[in-house]
């Protein structure tokens, strides 16, 4: 039962089974403070009669309890007889229990009684733990107070020794954490709120550190023990492209990344680089600069991208860039017809071709690479762990891996989620780029909006059109953006205007056609669903319009507002919404139209949606926090980092004495979570 509702298989896993919150049995309440926001409550009087009501079949015991303050109902439908039994009309009762209200008067069902006797509630506090328990367990009758019973039993068994501590002396001490089995007894029967306090903090930073022990061991002992292939030079395709076709000065983020890059793959030790960038910020060329390192010292290069559209935009801009260059490249989707794709596998697998973008299709088992030495994936939310590992078994040594985010991450998350990746930040834009002025509008002003895209259009500029298909297979939406299709339309007749639309439906190579149209100036409107998200270039377009913004998440309106504003002209972003958004929606517009800061939404929208929500977060047990949490304890995880690192800097095998302990420990969590599965 416990196993099933609450996920609880050991004792271990029941001490950890930590209270929601305490109650001070000490504390006697008056009747009359009894209000609809008090949940439990402690109170004395006397118990004035107690009768039987209802019928036979749902009998039940009706008590009042009286204070100088006021009258309380008691009420009883189990274990009648006995309650009537044991309690005595006329005798002062201490009275404990759970408070509701019937018929507008308060009342406590199945209450706790016990004699009252006026030193009672004297002396120190008792804070009674109070656990979280389901309906099902309940309606069997093991609630919240019963596996208090359980873990009171528990807790009494244990000694010292049972609960072995995990961080090293030298840590608690210099932190001042309390020591393990001390923060376990005190978390579940703390002798005061200073004391629960400590051990919370204790147990907290337990959980943080020892995950930051994991991830920064995976990290470090890549850059101290594992093989890699080495890019020992900077060669001449490297320094040709870079003086010669390389169409803009690099902003000074894309150079420092550049040198991280640079001094990563020329030690013999594995990159594995996240690089988080604000939408329009310009990985796309630190990518291609990194591939041509590779190819500099022989080795091939490849990049992925999550969908066709964004691997056809790459390919098509790299091939723009590297015209002039002695290097052959080729793309490889799904929809790459056979004999094409058979010419593309022979030629990565005799090393002719350097270079390959594309989709998923890159890490099928069929592609086999000369000498695979750079792997780049773009807009990595949507790739899998297990997918990068596929990667891995293309080549002898494992190639270099940079992934690149579609729009930030909070820092919080990267440290946790991403830990055991080293990471590199472009919080710079290129010269010249203007923020998007965001405004909110009401549904209802469509038709002047409409007249101000006009006016756009008029000055050459293009209009993006979105709507919210959040599930592309939901058939209401479809049809919702059928109609806004049509309606789009009404406002824009043909022949002086011409629209794409562009959604999850078509077949790839209408989406294709439709996106080129819009691509090359030949359409004026692009009608779109979410497919344009992530990554499409159209610098010419200046306005984006997107229909009912309460239906997506901060990070998404980000991303797709990072469509507009890439040229030099001043570009605008129109939120429609209904009457009726929610609070959480309301804030997410008011966000957007405040800031064109990606790493600061990217930490809004952690703090409204929580982790378990933020989309690519790895469903590792990375963010599996009994008790910490990276939105509210950020302090404590920067602590824990820096910690971690010290430990591990001068102990990477953990083999000193003096962190015996924390190695004992990680050995007994081995295969307990998922951290042994992760690249
Ligand atoms: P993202 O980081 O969102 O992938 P891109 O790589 O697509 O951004 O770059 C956005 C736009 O900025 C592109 O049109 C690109 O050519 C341009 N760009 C990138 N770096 C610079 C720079 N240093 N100076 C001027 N323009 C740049
Ligand atoms: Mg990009």
């Amino acid at each position: 039962m416990l196993k099933e509702e609450l996920a609880i298989f050991t004792f271990g896993d029941l001490l950890e089974h930590f209270p929601n919150r305490h109650i001070d049995k000490t504390k006697v309440s008056k009747i009359k403070e009894i209000s609809p926001q008090s949940e439990f409550i402690q109170v004395a009087g006397t118990l004035m009669n107690l009768e039987l009501a209802g019928d036979k079949r749902a009998k039940r015991l009706v008590g009042q309890l009286k204070d100088s303050s006021g009258v309380l109902e008691l009420a009883w439908f189990q274990g009648v007889n006995w309650v009537q039994k044991n309690l005595q009309p006329g005798t002062q009762y201490l009275v404990f229990g759970r408070t509701g209200f019937y018929n507008g008067r308060p009342q406590i069902i199945h209450p706790e009684m016990e004699i009252y006797t006026p030193a009672m509630s004297e002396g120190k506090p008792f804070l009674e733990p109070v656990y979280p328990a389901t309906e099902k367990l309940k309606a069997r009758g093991l609630n919240g107070r019963q596996i208090g019973k359980l873990t009171t039993v528990l807790l009494s068994s244990l000694q010292r020794k049972d609960i072995e501590e995990n961080i090293p002396a030298y840590i608690c001490e210099r932190l001042g954490l309390m020591n393990r089995y001390d923060a376990f007894c005190a978390i579940h029967f703390p002798q005061g709120p200073e004391e629960y306090d400590k051990a919370v903090k204790r147990l907290k930073f337990e959980e943080l550190f020892i995950a930051q022990v994991r991830v920064n061991l995976i990290r470090l002992q890549r850059h101290k023990v594992s093989k890699g292939v080495l890019f020992e030079k900077v060669g001449d395709l490297f320094n040709t492209f870079y003086s010669k076709y390389l169409p803009f000065e690099l902003t000074g983020a894309q150079k420092r990344v550049l040198k991280e890059i640079r001094t990563d793959t020329a030690r013999g030790h594995q990159m594995n680089r996240l690089l988080q960038g604000d939408v329009g910020s310009g990985k796309t060329i630190v990518a291609l600069l990194s591939m041509l390192l590779a190819a500099d010292n022989g080795y091939q290069s490849c990049m992925m991208a999550p969908t066709e559209i964004l691997a056809q935009q790459h390919f098509n801009s790299l091939g723009r860039l590297l015209k002039e260059m002695p290097l052959e490249i080729a793309m490889l989707t799904g929809s790459t017809k056979a004999k094409a794709r058979k010419k593309i596998l022979e030629g990565l697998l005799d090393g002719s071709i350097k270079i390959v973008v594309g989709t998923h299709a890159i890490i099928e088992d069929a592609v086999q690479f000369k000498n695979l030495g750079l792997a780049i994936v773009d807009e990595q939310h949507r790739f899998g762990v297990e997918q990068r590992a596929r990667l891995w078994q293309k080549a002898p040594l494992p190639p270099h891996v940079l992934v690149m985010t579609a729009t930030p991450i909070p820092r919080t998350l990267a440290m946790t989620a991403y830990g055991d990746l080293d990471y590199s930040i472009m919080d710079e834009l290129p010269p010249g780029r203007h923020p998007v002025t965001t405004v909110h509008r009401y549904e209802n002003a469509r038709a002047s909006v409409m007249d101000f895209v006009k006016t756009e259009i008029a000055k050459g500029r293009q209009a993006y059109y979105i709507y919210p298909l959040i599930e592309e297979s939901e058939k209401m939406s479809y049809e919702d953006l059928m109609q806004g299709y049509e309606q789009v339309k009404s406002f824009f007749p043909e022949p002086k205007y011409s629209i794409s639309m562009v959604h999850g439906r078509q077949p790839a190579e209408q989406k294709d056609v439709n996106m080129q149209r819009f691509v090359s100036g030949d359409t004026q409107i692009m009608v779109s669903t979410t497919v344009i998200e992530v990554g499409v270039d159209v610098p010419n377009a200046s306005v984006m319009v997107i229909e009912s913004a309460e239906k997506f998440g901060l990070s998404q309106l980000h991303q797709l507002r990072g469509r507009v504003g890439r040229g030099g002209e001043k570009s605008f972003c129109i939120l429609l919404t209904g009457r009726s958004a929610s609070v959480d929606a309301r804030e997410r517009i008011n966000i957007m139209c405040a800031t064109n800061n990606g790493f600061l939404i990217a930490e809004k929208d952690l703090e409204l949606r929580g982790p378990g929500d933020i989309e690519g977060t790895r469903q590792s047990g990375a963010l599996n926090f009994k008790l910490a949490s990276i939105v509210n304890d950020k302090q404590l995880l920067e602590l824990a980092r820096y910690e971690a690192e010290q430990l591990l800097e001068e102990d990477i095998e953990i083999n000193m004495a003096k962190n015996l302990q924390l190695r004992k420990f990680l050995a007994s969590q081995k295969g307990k979570t998922g951290w042994s599965r992760i690249s």
